[in-house]
């Protein structure tokens, strides 16, 4: 079925590195996306605590449960992850083989869950998108994402041979380390930055502008706060953190205004 992306790992040694990037120990709980036969899953299960993995296929369901019948800490969930994703909670680490064609939204809800740690095999090209780094142009809205939050890179290269049956492109491990730090994800900040990626190489100064009227803030009180040097920068050079402060700055004006609007 092509449309559910089922190309399962047949080298056996890669599924155990996989297993090792996650240094997986008992207290973990381990969320697994896309569990196809559990051949990752029964692995996973040997070192973690409790394993989440999930499935959309019910005929692949059957046969993961029969292999994995033995291990009491595996939770095997049918159902699309991108629907069931807020019944899922607690895990601190991923570990996955996920289907390719839903890796951005997989990837935004991984992300703003905040496990310690992240290993997935995607597609070469989507993996290169979320290690590039600011300033590239393949960087975009979701690398900031994923590098605001964790220290990304590509740990293997991994051929299309590997899979059964073969896709038509090449892929690659990654491994997500959450960087330790203060950000909790703010949801109107991450809003304004998705927007400024709309048009990317464009000067923050002119997409602020933009935001600004939408806004209803007076873009002087933006030039007022925020350096002229970073105004002068493109969105797409910008680092994550700066970025995100930035836009932390901008809705904090905002709050600002519309309080004043209202004293007024
Ligand atoms: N981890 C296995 C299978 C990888 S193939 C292995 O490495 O061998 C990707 C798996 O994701 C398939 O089993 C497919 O049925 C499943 N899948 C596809 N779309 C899904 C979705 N939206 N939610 C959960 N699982 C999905």
């Amino acid at each position: 079925m092509k449309k559910l992306g089922q190309h399962f790992l047949v080298d056996y040694q890669l599924l155990d590195r996989l297993v090792e990037y996650g240094q997986i120990l008992d207290k973990d709980v381990v969320l697994e996306v896309g569990a196809g036969t559990g051949e990752l899953t029964w692995r996973l299960a040997e070192r973690a605590g409790r394993v989440i993995a999930v499935e959309i296929d019910e005929k692949l369901v059957e046969e993961a449960s029969r292999k994995l019948s033995k291990y009491s800490n595996v939770e095997l969930i049918t159902g699309d992850i991108l629907k069931v994703k807020h019944k899922i909670r607690g895990f601190n680490k991923v570990v996955s083989n996920p289907p390719y064609q839903i890796s951005t939204k997989l990837m935004h809800w991984l992300i703003m869950s905040l496990p310690e740690r992240i290993v997935l095999t995607l597609q070469k090209d989507f993996a290169l998108k979320i290690t590039s780094p600011p300033g590239s142009k393949k960087y975009v809205y979701t690398s900031f994402l994923a590098n605001l939050f964790y220290k990304c890179r590509i740990i293997e290269d991994v051929p299309r041979n590997l899979f059964k049956p073969m896709p038509k492109v090449d892929s690659a491990v990654i491994l997500m380390e959450r960087i330790d730090g203060e950000v909790i994800p703010g949801e109107e900040e991450l809003k304004l930055v998705k927007i400024l990626f709309t048009q990317k190489t464009k000067k923050l100064r002119n997409t602020l502008k933009t935001v600004s009227e939408r806004l209803q803030l007076s873009f002087r009180e933006i030039e007022e706060n925020i350096s002229e040097e970073l105004l002068n920068e493109r969105v797409y050079r910008i680092e994550p953190l700066r970025l995100y402060k930035c836009m932390e700055t901008v809705i904090q004006l905002t709050a600002k205004m519309a309080n004043g609007n209202l004293n007024t």
